[in-house]
């Protein structure tokens, strides 16, 4: 039996990712994701990413931080895009454009395949499960897998249809559940069977919230962060 951990969304939140990262020390990571924006540690961040060689795609706020294209996003964002696109290293501007857009890999019997956003439109589309279920089969026929990882929304679930699964992880960095603890995936391979359990771990999302304010980004950006919406 193989073992993985998902996460996504880490949002330059350094405390959550430390956080998470001590529940899976043996265990190989992968990253479906916007490893900036909103949160205070852009660099350390990636850096803990690059260290920990966790294989990651390309999220839409990792792309508007290399491109400087803002013109999808609310003020807030707009203005937090810049401050990080300003505040990364070259080296690690770089590494998020180089970024793959998606990752595909095959564990015991299971194909996998993770986007960001959704296999139609990897950067930018939010896959509602309520909205998508009916969709989930159509993507996992056309792929040909039995496991589909997508993030983005910042909303964790695992949804098993007749073809295979498709999950969540929810959020590293920035939930938006309600529960502001932070959220990943753990995926057992048995076979060609996999199971997909949601993890929570509490952080210190005070300390988080404290340098968001401390380095001048909009207050809601800290806010969140107590309240996970
Ligand atoms: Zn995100």
């Amino acid at each position: 039996m193989e073992r993985i951990a998902v996460i996504s969304d880490l949002h330059a939140n350094l405390e959550a990712l430390r956080a998470v990262l001590g529940r899976t020390a043996d265990t190989p990571v992968y990253c479906l994701g916007d490893l900036v924006d909103y949160g205070a540690n852009p660099n350390e961040v990636v850096d803990l990413v690059r260290d920990r060689q966790i294989k990651v795609i390309k999220g839409n706020h990792d792309e508007a931080a290399v491109t400087g294209d803002t013109s999808q996003f609310n003020a807030k964002a707009a203005m937090g895009s810049k401050w990080t696109s300003a505040t990364l290293t070259d080296s690690n501007r770089k590494f998020l454009k180089e970024l793959p857009l998606s990752l595909r890999f095959k564990i015991g019997g299971t194909s996998v395949s993770f986007f960001h956003g959704s296999p139609d439109d990897p950067l930018w589309e939010y896959v509602d499960p309520l909205t998508h279920s009916l969709l989930f089969s159509h993507y996992l026929d056309k792929l040909g897998v039995g496991l589909i990882g997508l993030g983005h929304t910042h909303v964790p679930y695992s949804i098993s249809e007749s073809k295979g699964r498709v999950f969540n992880p929810g959020s590293v960095g920035q939930p938006r559940d309600g529960d502001p603890r932070a959220s990943y995936a753990e995926v057992q391979f048995d076979g060609d069977t996999s199971k997909v359990e949601i993890i929570r771990v509490s952080y210190d999302n005070e300390a988080a919230a404290r340098k968001i304010l401390a380095a001048g980004l909009p207050e809601v950006f800290a806010s969140r962060l107590h309240t996970g919406t």
